[in-house]
């Protein structure tokens, strides 16, 4: 199985290769199987890209806010017409199944293209400030060239989650995926230049945690969006503040997923499955402290037992598949490691809890694992694993619930499951998380705004809500009369 693209970099409309770069591999995370070799930006090709986007974007900014829509839109419909294929590539670039990637991945990069290109004509006006005899007004202007860095685990859909409201807005970007995921965001920008989009507007460039830093310290970089770890994040807000530039941070997650004792049992179980096995654990906003009410947890448990073992794990392309590898051995490692640490803490492993007998060869499988009697100290409690691992903790009282799903330096994402309508928005109001699900969970539709607060970042994706994260706002003051000074 080969996946090799014409080049390693997207620069300029064009493929590009510098075998001077490291080398990349691309491993098909189901077997282990090095599918692509690709080579990191040497600083030349860090230098043409951010030169090409730097030339591209006075151009691209001048198109009028619909001419601009209409490209997007086109990308949006050609990304559709070609999901399939997308989905595959997709697949071989994360190890998911291919169930979810002709769903979720390309289909959402398409929502958001389209939302985006469908919006700006309308939502980057500016105001007019009456001032009596003089006036003011502002407009929303681009930042420049902005750079996107993304994860391994959403690498399309991450890609347009940050390139649709950056371009809407008019900027240029330099995306950067994860070297663990490179193959996603090369296709995205080949599809943005069928569109229509000007060359240089859009460009991909490879390169690992060496080649980051390079990219966010670039002087003519604007803006930096990263999609990453706390830690990365850390690190990219302290070097994009030593420049003084604008950043988004989308970051990892423990988040909480509160079941009370009224809640629906079979659709609090689907939550609490969704918000942990999707793309085998590997989603920032999953709800991996599970809080159930004590009276429901035994019954909670045995439901979610049986529905976990039903779980089909195995190759991703097979369509009936629901759960494929993790993303890298590394990767698998840790999670094993977690595992471990679960059983040795004294938390009670009810179903999963290693590698799967049922799967045989290299690929980076882990069993769909459920821990119960969790307590808050635990350290699988605490950390974000990234992995098919839920912790289910139990509560009595609503108060105690809350207080202990707030007890954490994560404020992601959080869900409440009740059939009481006031319960539901009275403890949503109470949780400390940038998005909450009320008897749902993990719905990302591009029309609501999605991030953190607290250590999960700043920033919003999706919406109207992330437009103003790629613009700023000039005011322009008009004297209609003679200018007077005291002197
Ligand atoms: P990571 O932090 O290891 O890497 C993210 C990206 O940052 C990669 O492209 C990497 O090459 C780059 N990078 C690493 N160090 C850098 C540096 N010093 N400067 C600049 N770039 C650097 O994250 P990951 O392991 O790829 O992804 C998993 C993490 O991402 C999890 O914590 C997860 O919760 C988080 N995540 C968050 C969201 C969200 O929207 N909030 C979405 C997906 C993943």
């Amino acid at each position: 199985m080969k996946a090799q693209p014409q080049a390693s970099h997207f620069i300029d409309g064009a493929y590009i290769e510098d075998d001077a770069g490291r080398v990349i591999e691309s491993i098909y995370p189901a077997t282990g199987e090095v599918i692509a070799r690709l080579h990191a930006a040497t600083p030349a090709i860090l230098d043409h890209a951010v030169a090409s986007a730097r030339r591209a974007q006075g151009e691209w900014a001048a198109m009028s806010p619909s001419a601009r829509g209409r490209v997007l839109k086109r990308a949006a419909d050609i990304m559709r017409e070609r999901n399939r294929a997308l989905s595959e590539l997709e697949t071989l670039d994360t190890g998911k199944p291919i169930q979810e990637t002709l769903v979720a991945d390309p289909t959402s990069g398409a929502d958001s293209l389209e939302f985006f290109g469908g919006i700006i004509a309308s939502a980057l006006n500016g105001s007019h400030i009456p001032l009596g005899r003089d006036f003011a007004y502002t407009s929303r202007v681009p930042l420049g060239v902005v750079a996107g860095i993304g994860a391994w685990n959403y690498p399309q859909q991450i890609a347009c989650w940050k390139a649709a409201p950056a371009l809407a807005a008019g900027n240029a970007m330099v995306f950067k995926p994860s070297e663990l995921t490179p193959l996603g965001a090369l296709k995205i920008a080949e599809i943005l230049v069928e569109a229509g989009l000007p060359k240089g507007v859009f460009n991909v460039i490879q390169g690992d945690r060496e080649t980051g830093p390079l990219l966010v310290g670039h002087p003519d970089i604007a803006k930096v969006s990263l999609t990453g770890s706390v830690p990365t994040g850390r690190k990219v807000a302290g070097a994009a503040a030593g420049q003084l530039k604008h950043v988004t941070m989308e970051l990892g997650g423990k988040s909480p997923i509160l079941v009370f004792e009224d809640a629906d049992l079979e659709s609090a179980v689907s939550g609490a499955m969704l918000g942990n096995f999707y793309s085998a654990g590997q989603v920032c906003s999953n709800g991996t402290r599970v809080f159930v009410h004590r009276s429901l947890k035994e019954r909670f448990l045995a439901r979610l037992k049986a529905r976990t073992e039903a779980i089909v794990l195995g190759n991703p392309q097979d369509e009936a598949t629901h759960m494929g590898p993790l993303v890298s051995n590394a990767q698998r490692d840790r999670v094993l490691a977690y595992i471990e640490t679960g059983k040795a803490e004294g938390a009670r492993l009810v179903t999963g809890g290693g590698i799967p007998n049922s799967v045989t060869g290299e690929g980076y499988f882990v069993q769909p694992t459920v821990f119960a009697d969790v307590t808050d100290g635990m350290t699988i409690a605490r950390e974000e694993i990234f992995g098919p691992v839920m912790c289910v903790l139990d509560f009595e009282t609503e108060e105690e619930a809350i207080a202990r799903a707030n007890a954490s330096e994560f404020g992601l994402a959080a869900g409440v499951f009740t059939a009481d309508l006031t319960r539901g928005h009275r403890v949503a109001a109470r949780l400390e998380a940038g998005t909450l699900w009320i008897n749902s969970y993990n719905l990302c539709p591009v029309e609501i705004p999605f991030g953190g607060s607290k250590q999960s970042g700043f920033g919003r994706e999706n919406s109207a809500a992330a437009l103003d994260h790629y613009s700023q706002l000039k005011t322009v003051y008009v004297g209609m009369g003679p200018c007077e000074a005291p002197y």
